[in-house]
């Protein structure tokens, strides 16, 4: 099932996101900070959990 990213409004699957460090980051952040998992892409749950892990030691 395709849905629109809450952020950038882009068609995604949330079943199938890649298995990737910084998406598997960014989907830890959206579970626990920011409430919007199932809700936000690949490419942008990749981008907020490449700047997790640059400037937030907290996360890990
Ligand atoms: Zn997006």
């Amino acid at each position: 099932m395709m849905i629109p990213c809450l952020h950038c409004g882009e068609k995604y699957d949330p079943e199938n996101l890649p298995n990737d460090a910084a998406v598997q980051a960014g989907r830890i952040l959206a579970e626990e900070r920011y409430n919007d998992a199932g809700k936000v892409c690949a490419n942008c749950l990749a981008s907020r959990g490449r700047l997790a892990m640059m400037y937030d030691p907290d996360c890990y």
